[in-house]
C-alpha cells in the first residue's frame, strides 16, 4: 500500500474530524422503526458511536411532518421529534446544538435542527419565532406536496408557487438567519424563491435532474440560481435520484458530484445524504461509517485534498457561517 492508494488516502483523511452531513432522518426513523440514538444496534444508517467514529464535523437533523398527518396532530409529532432531538443533545457531551456561528468552531458534534416542511406552522408566522428560539437554523418549505407556504416537488402539474404566507415566512427566515432549504420544492415555488430571495439559499438533499429526469432532481437552471445566490448544493444518496431506479452505488453517488463540479467547481458542493430517510440500498453506503468509499473514489478521481475538504464539510460550514447570527452578547 502505497501513500497514493485512494483507501489508504481517505482512511488517513478522516483521522480528523470533517463530514458535515446536512440532511438526515435519523430521529424520525428512531421514533418510527425503532433502535436506539445511543448505541449502535444494527439499525438505520446513523447513530452517536457512528458519528463520533467516523468523526463528524456536524449533522443536520431533520424535523419532518408526514402528509397524513395534518394540522394539529402534525404539529404535536413536530414537537415530539424536537423533543427527542432536543433530549439526544442534553444527554450526550459529545454533541451541541448549532445555533449561533460560534457553535461552528466548537470541538464535538455539532447538531443542526431543520425543519422539512412548514405544515406544523399552521399558517402562524408567530410560530417561526418559537422554532428559531428553540434553535432551527434551517427550514425546507414543503415536503413532496403543496402546503401553507407553497407547492411541492409531486405537484409539478399545478402552478402552485408562493403563498403570500410563504413569501412572508422567507422574508421573516431571511431577517432571522434561518437557511431556506429549496429540496423538494415544485419548480413554480422554486421561480418564486429565485425573484425573492436576497440571501443565500441551498439544497439540503437533491438529486441532478440532468442525471435522472424525476421531480425531486433539480435542472441546471435550478443548480445555477443557488450557485448564482452563494448558495451550496449538497447530493443526496437516495437511490431513486441517482438511478431512477431502487438500487444505486458510491459510483452512482461520485457522478453526480463531479457533475455539479464540472459545472461550478467544487466550492458549490456538499453532502446532505439523506440517510435514515430512505430504504432503497446505495452499494457501498450502507451507513455513515462508509463516507470514506465516497472519499476514496474522489481521490482515485485525481480530486486534490482541499476539494474534498470542500465537499465533505468545508463548503457547508461556510455556507452556515455566513447566514447564522452571532451570539447576543452579555448585557
Ligand atoms: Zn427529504
Amino acid at each position: 500500500m502505497t501513500d497514493s492508494d485512494p483507501i489508504q488516502q481517505a482512511k488517513d483523511l478522516h483521522q480528523a474530524p470533517l463530514l458535515f452531513d446536512l440532511h438526515a432522518d435519523t430521529f424520525y426513523r428512531i421514533e418510527n422503526q425503532g433502535g436506539t440514538f445511543e448505541i449502535t444496534d444494527g439499525t438505520g444508517h446513523i447513530d452517536l458511536p457512528r458519528l463520533c467514529d467516523l468523526g463528524c464535523v456536524a449533522t443536520t437533523q431533520a424535523v419532518y411532518t408526514p402528509k397524513d398527518l395534518p394540522g394539529a396532530a402534525g404539529t404535536s409529532h413536530a414537537l415530539t421529534l424536537t423533543a427527542r432531538i432536543l433530549t439526544a443533545v442534553t444527554r450526550n457531551d459529545s454533541i451541541h446544538l448549532i445555533r449561533h456561528s460560534s457553535d461552528l468552531d466548537r470541538d464535538g458534534i455539532g447538531l443542526l435542527l431543520h425543519l422539512e416542511g412548514v405544515s406544523p406552522l399552521e399558517g402562524d408566522l408567530d410560530r417561526l419565532h418559537l422554532l428559531s428560539e428553540i434553535g432551527f437554523r434551517s427550514i425546507g418549505l414543503t415536503h413532496n406536496h403543496a402546503n401553507e407556504a407553497a407547492g411541492g416537488c409531486s405537484d409539478q402539474s399545478s402552478t402552485r408557487g408562493l403563498t403570500p404566507f410563504g413569501r412572508e415566512l422567507l422574508t421573516a427566515m431571511e431577517t432571522l438567519g434561518i437557511a431556506l432549504d429549496v429540496a423538494h420544492l415544485g419548480d413554480a415555488a422554486l421561480e418564486d424563491v429565485f425573484d425573492l430571495a436576497t440571501r443565500p439559499f441551498y439544497t439540503s438533499h437533491t438529486g441532478l435532474r440532468s442525471r435522472c429526469d424525476v421531480p425531486r432532481n433539480l435542472s441546471d437552471t435550478a443548480l445555477d440560481e443557488i450557485v448564482g445566490s452563494g448558495g451550496i448544493i449538497a447530493i443526496d444518496f437516495v437511490p431513486e435520484h441517482l438511478t431512477g431506479e431502487n438500487i444505486a452505488s458510491v459510483e452512482d453517488i461520485f457522478i453526480q458530484i463531479d457533475q455539479v463540479v464540472d459545472r461550478h467547481g467544487p466550492q458549490f458542493v456538499a453532502i446532505g445524504s439523506d440517510f435514515d430517510g430512505y430504504h432503497s440500498p446505495t452499494t457501498g453506503m450502507e451507513g455513515i461509517q462508509d463516507i470514506p468509499n465516497l472519499t476514496a473514489r474522489m481521490y482515485a478521481a485525481g480530486y486534490p485534498e482541499s476539494a474534498i475538504r470542500q465537499i465533505l464539510g468545508d463548503n457547508a460550514t461556510k455556507f452556515f457561517r455566513t447566514l447564522l447570527p452571532e451570539p447576543h452578547p452579555l448585557s
